[in-house]
């Protein structure tokens, strides 16, 4: 029986909750809700006090303020003023001047300050960066406290009371003062304890997340690894040219596998980290998706699954789509079909949904008749790192991060990836895109080079200081019949082109002794602005770096470790494919 294999414990934990900001404004905004209500309730207690004690005039001034403050309240409910807090702070300091008038210094009523200071960073966030909130309370407050100061010391009151009715006042307003002083500085203990909590089991979660995260890494890389190294112990002592090829093959597509877990634990942490981006270019959509099952239909040639393809007419027109991200996930949809298929066929199909003047909606769907995908299973697969362990195949080849950037991808085009699924039956996977139409065609240079001839009429200058991957690119290169020069760095590339000025293309590494792709660069476009210098690069990449690549001259960038088809592909697209927008 099949089951969801957890492969390391426990999945990564996608939910974006986490990574939101520490401090909950919503929290804020409730606080503020609160602070109103209490402010109510103290004006209209104070309101029925003063009455009751025969001060009819701070009674109404009270009662006039209760109603200042419901209204600002049902005002911000409904979303007529911006800024609550704002308008009850006011409210309150003009409220104690007011009373300063009326009743002078003499009752007290200017300890209120005290609770409404202490209540600033209750309701207003202060971990706010660029945020003038918090001095535009403390200069409202600073100001009315001087105001009532200077009135109480030098205007006479306007309301006279007995000095009974004064020894209750001050009684009455040292108490509610200091409580409310005490309950505001309690609250506020409280929240800031609940705030450093938070931060200490957010920051334990990273750390968690992070030796989660390398620990799947090393466990993908380890395994492989050690079966690389055993191989390699095996072919020394191989005398048989067949085994030995046959061990080779195992290398071969041990490291390819390799390569695509590295690939997908460096997109998903890209993606985690919110720095994949698209780069839309024109292309011919019909064109794209024959182009894009066409290895697949070669890979299946002699095999007993047949790989089909069926695109809507309507679909021959040029879009704007960022290619390699929608290859990215259609090799991925294939590679999965016919990983666990062995019968039948996988079909990808593709149809015009809707069309106007501007844009396109395409329908795309990957159906197979393979093992089919349990319903239980069917949510978790889209998880990252989730795999449904086949005890039957005994596949679990891959990261169970495949569906997952898949998902990633499409969600950053506006679309999501849907599953249609019976076990034993097969599976099909599906999505929609809408892409702009462009308003002309894809442009070509003229030198089209074609996949059989490759990079014949090529010459190529190749600047790398790692002698093995020099000799390794060298090799791929010759392979595809361009013709190599080599230089070990920056200076060497310009000695070189010094001497020849001509050459097509430029491959060149970013780190090298002496003088680096950097520095070298600058001089190159200055000497020989028409030639194409593509980057080599084993650093992550991301939106930023390639736009200060690109803005210093470099054409393109190709992450390490590459394979051959992606080195062809980017000097293809430099020689003979449209820039992109
Ligand atoms: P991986 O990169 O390991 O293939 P994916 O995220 O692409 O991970 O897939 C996760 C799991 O979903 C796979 O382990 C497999 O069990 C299941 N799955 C994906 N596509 C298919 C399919 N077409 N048929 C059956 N099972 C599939």
């Amino acid at each position: 029986m099949d089951k969801i294999t957890d492969r390391y414990h426990q999945p990564v934990n996608n939910d974006r909750k986490h990574l939101d900001p520490l401090f909950d404004f919503k929290e804020v905004a409730k606080r503020t809700y609160q602070l109103g209500f209490s402010a109510l309730s103290l004006g209209i207690f104070l309101s029925v006090y003063d009455a009751f004690i025969g001060m009819y005039v701070s009674s109404f001034l009270l009662a006039c303020f209760c109603f200042a403050i419901l209204m600002f309240m049902i005002l911000k409910h409904q979303e007529a003023i911006k800024d609550l807090t704002i308008s009850i702070f006011s409210v309150l300091c003009g409220l104690l001047i007011c009373l300063v008038l009326l009743e002078g210094l003499q009752s007290d009523q200017y300890l209120y300050f005290f609770p409404i200071l202490i209540a600033v960073p209750l309701v207003v966030d202060l971990k706010q960066k660029n945020s003038n909130k918090p001095a535009v309370f403390v200069g409202i407050m600073i100001f009315s406290f001087i105001t009532c100061i200077v009135i109480g010391n030098y205007v006479k009151p306007m309301e006279q009371f007995t000095a009974q009715q004064a020894a209750k006042l001050i009684l009455v307003n040292r108490f509610t003062a200091l409580g409310s002083t005490i309950v505001f500085a309690a609250l506020y203990t409280f929240f800031e304890k609940k705030y450093i909590e938070e931060i200490l089991t957010q920051s334990e979660r990273v750390i968690n997340t992070k030796t989660q995260f390398l620990a799947t890494m090393g466990h993908e890389l380890r395994t492989p690894l050690n079966g690389i190294i055993g191989v390699v112990s095996l072919l020394k002592n191989e005398q048989s040219a067949a085994k030995q090829e046959e061990y080779i093959k195992i290398l071969q597509s041990t490291a390819d596998h390799m390569l695509q877990q590295v690939n997908d634990i460096l997109d998903f942490n890209k993606i985690e980290a919110g720095k994949l981006e698209l780069h839309p270019i024109k292309i011919n959509l019909d064109n794209f998706l024959l182009n894009t099952s066409l290895p697949f239909k070669v890979l299946t040639a002699n095999k007993s699954v047949e790989v089909q393809t069926e695109v809507d007419k309507q679909l021959s027109t040029t879009i704007l789509a960022d290619d390699m991200r929608l290859t990215q996930v259609l090799n991925n949809l294939f590679a999965n079909a016919l990983k666990f298929t062995t019968h039948g066929y996988v079909k990808l199909k593709a149809t015009c949904i809707k069309k106007d003047a501007k844009t396109i909606t395409a329908g795309f769907s990957m159906e197979d008749t393979g093992i089919g995908i349990d319903k239980a299973d069917q949510e978790k697969i889209f998880e990252g790192f989730w795999q449904v362990y086949h005890e039957d195949t005994r596949e679990l080849a891959g990261t169970g991060l495949g569906l997952t950037i898949c998902n990633r991808i499409l969600r950053l085009m506006g679309s999501k990836l849907s599953l249609e699924s019976e076990k034993g039956k097969g599976s099909k996977f599906y999505f929609e895109l809408t892409f702009e139409l462009a308003a002309t065609a894809p442009v070509y240079n003229p030198i089209m080079i074609n996949a059989s001839s490759d990079l014949k009429q090529l010459r190529i200058l190749l600047v790398e200081d790692n002698k093995i991957n020099m000799m390794v690119a060298k090799k791929v290169l010759t392979g595809f019949q361009a013709s190599v020069d080599s230089a070990y760095d920056g200076a060497e590339a310009l000695t070189s082109l010094a001497h020849f000025p001509h050459y097509d293309i430029v491959l060149m590494d970013l780190e090298m002794p002496v003088m680096n792709g950097y520095e070298a660069i600058f001089e190159m476009k200055e000497k020989y602005p028409l030639i194409p210098v593509i980057a080599f690069t084993a650093s992550l990449v991301d939106q930023q770096m390639l736009s200060d690549l690109l803005a210093s001259g470099f054409n393109d960038c190709l992450l390490k470790p590459f394979t051959p088809q992606q080195l062809l592909s980017v000097i293809k697209k430099h020689v003979g494919t449209p820039q992109r927008v």
